[in-house]
């Protein structure tokens, strides 16, 4: 079920504002391909928001994030240390599935990151746990795939506010790798700590840890961007990705499909 919402709320009334205004554009080639919106959902209020990575069959049939089988897997983790989908918000870096579920085109992400600056913006969150590399690349304006950054959390600044960024392997990886599916759980056992770390500006907690500007923060997939600037969009590109950090060392493929028949080699995602 839809998380049930309060419409006389101001950031509930905005967000759906901007899931109208979403709608509405065309901002890429895949709006014309998918069936439905996959817009984001869960608590408006949330301290702690995930960023996957692009909708798939199963979400792309329902207009909601993860209702496959990796979303089987977040909501048995989320039980684990006793959430439901309900309290946190879950989104992802595209809002329309790519077809096949290749991975998203540099200029895809460019067109569509705006929506998720903005959800941010009025979400509010304290932790971002991004699933998978593409999300953390885009997050943490940085080329570090997720095989060397999940399970650490960083202090980003996107926009006014910092948040904690907590990269994990994303669930459809791991739904096919078992040392990976339990480096996920223990990852995401430690969330609730992670959850509790003060942030700059908590009870005059001082600015420390490393910082991304929004200068410097960029996804770090894209090669060129041609989007319009949008409220806490990074500006400068970042090198691409390392060669290494896009592979897929376990040679595993991703699930996003949840049904679908499997991608080819050449459309599997850079989820590690
Ligand atoms: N994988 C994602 O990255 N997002 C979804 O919504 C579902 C599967």
């Amino acid at each position: 079920m839809p998380p049930v919402t309060d419409p006389t709320d101001d950031v509930v009334a905005r967000l759906e504002a901007l899931k109208a205004e979403v709608e509405r554009s065309a901002c890429c080639q895949l709006g014309a391909t998918r069936s439905r919106l996959v817009f984001g959902e869960g608590d408006p209020h949330a301290d702690l928001m995930f960023v996957g990575e692009a909708p798939g069959y199963h979400e792309d049939q329902q207009g909601r994030p993860f209702v496959g089988q990796a979303g089987k897997l977040l909501e048995q983790l989320l039980a684990g240390i006793g959430l439901t989908r309900e309290r946190v918000f879950i989104a992802n870096v595209l809002k329309c599935r790519p077809p096949n579920n290749r991975d998203p085109l540099p200029a895809e992400v460019a067109a569509c990151e705006p929506h998720l600056w903005r959800q941010i913006e009025l979400i509010k969150p304290r932790v971002i746990c991004s699933l998978g590399n593409h999300a953390t690349k885009l997050l943490s304006g940085q080329p570090h795939g997720i095989t060397k950054v999940h399970g650490k959390p960083q202090l980003v600044r996107l926009g006014e506010r910092q948040v904690h960024l907590y990269p994990i392997f994303h669930p459809a990886a791991a739904l096919y790798t078992p040392s990976m599916l339990q480096t996920l759980k223990d990852d995401f056992a430690r969330l609730p700590e992670v959850l509790a770390m003060p942030l700059p500006g908590d009870d005059d907690e001082p600015a420390v840890g490393a910082t991304v500007s929004p200068e410097a923060k960029r996804s770090a997939a894209l090669a060129t961007s041609s989007a319009p600037a949008a409220p806490l969009a990074p500006a400068a590109p970042l090198a691409p990705a390392a060669p290494q950090d896009l592979a897929d060392p376990a040679g595993a493929v991703e699930s996003r499909s949840d049904g679908e028949p499997a991608p080819g080699p050449t459309e599997q995602l850079g989820l590690f």
